[in-house]
């Protein structure tokens, strides 16, 4: 076997040998192709570099397998010596053992049996038999033990031949495993040389068709090259046509680019002379409507007292005193009257609004004030009367109907949006209650008291140190400022309405404007007021803090009708200082300022007594005669008298 293999490893070097003048014929063949230009040589290159590394990467493996063959080989040969020189050493031993066997048979017995009866006659005589017996057992078990230890030799004999049986099957089966693998190593070897030709035929024909597209190509380049230079030559003198174009196109519309230049000139200058005019004009007619606002104002009367009587409400039904004792004139809107014990009392006031009227209605009337505002007047609207008869619905209202708070603000944004050409405006807001005559802001959270001073800038003004003031931006701005100043408000519960509100509710907006053109400056300010109840104390039931509160809200009160009353009546004394509202509102309340006193009115006859009291109030500032000045105007409008 071992001369077979060799045979075979001599076969597979001439056969490598072979391949590798193939491959150098191929290299050859490659090293022509490489003459070729460009970028396909390099790419032959390539591939012929990878070709050989493969061929190198199979012979290595080929050696590799022919170096295990021989290594085999020389194991099993080894094996197959170390068999054949223990067998003989057994063959040896077996022999020897024979020989030994045959030995001990072929010696005389020791001992012989002795058959005949000796006469026993001496006891020397008995003393050597009796030794001669010993000696004789004694010899006997050496015998049986010899015959033992031939029985054990023969068996070992018997497994060494056994063992030496199994060896060679041992042998048979190597020597079977070696020729498999010489099949398998054969066969791999043709499989190696198979994909080797089929390598090198890929790469021969990969590089000709390369070769051919590449000339292909080359062809085309030359064909297209050669079409240029004409196309190019025709391209450079449209170019110089289209230049000399662009120069005279320049040229020519210069010329007319500068006339029409002029002309737009002089019609954006003939434009803004025109609306210089009517800006003028415009500013003209803005003071005239001004002006006319301002009388229309003072017709109506610059102190007025309007009166809102409140419907029936659902919730009003439940108790006693249900028929309603107040009722208006559809056909006289400045009169109301009272049903008192049968007889029939009529109130003359500015204005009476009807139980149906509706918010947008009451706030009509007051729309006129709020433009005087913006253009720099003060203002003053008080909501009066009773616990319930609706004075927070009028000033305040719902969220679904807002009240006139609410409205003006409204109104004041959408003005100052009309005006914001000519005018600029800040609007600033502030909120106070006056609860038992202390001063609290309503726009901060810790409720200090507040203090009315004289202002030290020499005006004369008051203000109010500490006063929390709010610059509104819109009116989106304004609606959380007003749900603050709700929040913070001191309510009490009295007999009369369980969340009846015992302090006056004071929101001030001051309105600054700034004419643009002039540059001259306005400041007009609005207080809107939604009184504390104005019933009788002894109705209400209340005692000892309870008392105290109600007769400083009485006394407040009263201080306002006698101020509004010496304002209509042009007196020279006006009592401001009675009250911390009237003393507050002073700037406000005084001359050239505008004023509106909504009475609120209950309309069912439970309520009867407090109802006069309001309308006496009502009444008793309305029937002021108005001085000389005031009465012209007055008189032309003929309301209060
Ligand atoms: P006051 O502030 O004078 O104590 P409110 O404004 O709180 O009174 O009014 C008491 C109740 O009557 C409120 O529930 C209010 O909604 C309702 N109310 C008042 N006036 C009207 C009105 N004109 N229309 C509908 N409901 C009104
Ligand atoms: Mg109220």
């Amino acid at each position: 076997g071992a001369t077979d293999s060799e045979k075979r490893v001599l076969c597979l070097s001439a056969e490598n040998e072979s391949l590798k003048q193939s491959l150098s014929v191929t290299q050859g063949l490659l090293q022509q192709l490489t003459t070729i230009p460009s970028q396909s040589s390099t790419m032959l290159i390539k591939e012929n570099e990878n070709l050989r590394g493969r061929v190198q990467q199979l012979e290595i493996s080929l050696q590799q397998r022919a170096e295990q063959l021989s290594q085999l080989e020389s194991k099993s040969e080894q094996r197959e010596w170390r068999r054949g020189e223990e067998l003989r050493q057994r063959e040896d031993r077996v022999r020897e053992l024979e020989l030994e066997l045959n030995k001990e048979r072929g010696k005389d017995p020791v001992v012989k049996y002795v058959t005949q009866t000796v006469e026993v006659e001496s006891p020397a005589t008995v003393r050597q038999l009796t030794k001669a017996r010993q000696r004789n057992e004694v010899l006997s078990e050496r015998l049986s033990s010899q015959n033992e230890r031939c029985k054990q030799l023969e068996e070992q004999i018997r497994k060494s031949d056994e063992y030496s049986c199994n060896l060679q099957h041992k042998i048979a089966a190597y020597e079977r495993e070696i020729g498999k693998l010489r099949e398998e190593l054969l066969k791999e070897i043709g499989h190696l040389e198979e994909r080797k030709e089929e390598a090198v035929k890929a790469a021969a024909s990969c590089s000709a068709e390369h070769f051919q597209n590449l000339q292909d190509q080359f062809f085309t380049l030359q064909k297209r090259l050669t079409a240029l230079p004409p196309t190019l030559r025709s391209m450079k003198m449209d170019y110089a046509s289209l230049r000399s174009q662009v120069r005279n196109f320049s040229e020519f519309y210069g010329a007319a680019i500068n006339e029409a230049k002029k002309q737009i000139s002089a019609a954006i200058s003939e434009m803004s002379e025109a609306n210089k005019d009517l800006l003028e004009k415009y500013r003209k007619e803005v003071a005239l409507r001004r002006k006319l606002h301002e009388q229309l104002v003072e017709l109506k009367g610059n102190i007025r007292v309007l009166c809102r009587v409140k419907p029936v409400l659902k919730e009003d039904q439940h108790e006693e005193g249900q028929s309603v004792v107040v009722t208006t004139d559809p056909n006289n809107e400045s009169s109301l009257t009272v049903m008192n014990k049968g007889k029939n009392r009529s109130f003359e006031l500015d204005k009476v609004f009807q139980p149906h009227a509706t918010q947008e209605e009451v706030f009509q009337e007051i729309e006129p004030l709020v433009t005087s505002c913006i253009d720099g007047y003060h203002v003053c609207i008080f909501a009066y009367g009773q616990t319930g008869s609706g004075k927070t619905y009028t000033m305040e209202g719902s969220v679904e109907n807002p009240g006139i708070n609410q409205r003006a603000l409204k109104h004041l944004f959408s003005e100052i949006e009309e005006r914001k050409d000519m005018w600029s405006y800040t609007v600033t807001v502030s909120s106070v209650e006056i609860y038992n005559e202390v001063l609290r802001d309503l726009l901060s959270k810790d409720g200090d008291k507040l203090d009315i001073k004289i202002n030290p800038d020499g005006t004369g003004q008051l203000h109010v140190p500490g006063l929390r003031v709010i610059e509104v931006r819109s009116f989106q701005h304004i609606k959380k400022i007003l749900a603050t100043a709700r929040r913070n408000r001191v309510t009490f519960g009295t007999q009369m309405n369980q969340h009846s509100s015992r302090s006056h509710a004071l929101l001030c907006i001051t309105v600054q404007g700034t004419d643009l053109a002039s540059g001259s400056k306005t400041t007009g300010k609005m207080n809107l007021v939604d009184l504390a109840g104005s019933e009788r104390v002894w109705k209400s039931g209340a005692e000892g803090e309870r008392l105290k509160e109600a007769q400083n809200i009485n006394r407040s009160l009263l201080a306002l009708g006698d101020v509004i009353q010496a304002l209509r009546g042009r007196h020279t004394h006006i009592p401001f200082r009675n009250s911390r509202l009237t003393y507050l509102l002073q700037d406000s309340l005084g001359k050239g300022s505008k004023t509106v006193m909504v009475v609120q009115v209950s309309a069912l006859e439970r309520n009867l007594g407090e109802t006069l009291c309001s309308l006496k109030f009502a009444q008793r500032v309305c029937k002021v005669e108005l001085g000389p000045a005031a009465r012209k105007i007055e008189s032309g409008g003929g309301l209060c008298d």
